[in-house]
């Protein structure tokens, strides 16, 4: 069955404003830093909204939970304000404890849609299979119900007062559905990610660009393009009792 034929992929390069949701610093440079940035330079208004605080994320020692926290904090605005983000919002959970209270995580997503009313919301696929980090787990499934749940007013009434659902684009998907030819902004999306020096130690530092940089080019040929990214972009009914949405 093709279910595009009733319920057609969105284009996402037509957003207007654009909600990324990122379980630590840096996700969203890595999924989808270029892509984000395109959409930027074309008008699209982008928010980065960071859950965890990032505050376990080193294997450094002697380093303070702390000042890590305040390091991360510099890197990801400096790295959101270089591919254009508006403004970068942070939820405040720990690092590694998304999946403690995932009412409350769901009831500050669906909050922050509420106010910033996105057509488009994006955030990691968390039906990854071999997805081991709890917090991506967490965060994407609770964007998903946040994106069922937005318009229904009865839901979450302390998120605010109800408002159209948007669509939404997951980066890191196994089974992605639209390709984005991103040759433009690919080297300022690297230059963004490698903003979170505190996350690459080397050889993270060469290992990580070098890895991107072989994925965006295999992505690429299949549109035809040098890079690009590639996302699950659904709709909230694809979301619900929908056998066949794994294939969409
Ligand atoms: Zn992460």
């Amino acid at each position: 069955m093709d279910l595009s034929q009733i319920l057609p992929v969105p284009n996402l390069l037509e957003a207007k404003r654009v909600v990324a949701f990122s379980p630590h610093p840096d996700d969203n440079e890595m999924g989808a830093g270029g892509t984000l940035a395109k959409l930027a330079g074309m008008g699209t208004e982008i928010f980065w909204v960071v859950a965890s605080d990032g505050g376990v994320g080193t294997e450094a020692l002697g380093v303070t939970p702390d000042d890590l926290i305040a390091l991360r904090r510099k890197e990801q605005e400096g790295a959101a304000e270089l591919l254009g983000a508006r403004e970068v919002r942070w939820l405040g959970f720990k690092d590694t404890r998304l999946r403690d209270d995932l009412r409350l995580l769901e009831s500050r997503v669906v909050a922050v849609i509420r106010d910033l009313q996105p057509d488009f919301v994006m955030c990691p696929d968390p039906w990854l299979p071999y997805e081991a980090h709890p917090d991506h787990r967490a965060l994407g499934h609770a964007v998903s119900t946040a994106l069922l749940m937005a318009n229904f007013g009865l839901v979450f009434p302390e998120a605010g007062a109800p408002v159209p659902a948007p669509k939404i684009a997951y980066y890191g998907s196994a089974w992605p559905n639209t390709t984005i030819d991103v040759t433009q902004t690919f080297d300022l999306k690297l230059q963004a990610l490698m903003m979170h020096a505190s996350q690459w130690p080397a050889p993270l530092d060469q290992q990580i660009p070098m890895y991107l940089t072989l994925q965006a080019a295999s992505l690429g040929e299949n549109i035809g393009v040098d890079r690009a990214e590639a996302f699950k972009v659904l709709t909230p009914h694809h979301l619900h009792f929908n056998v066949d949405t794994w294939q969409a």
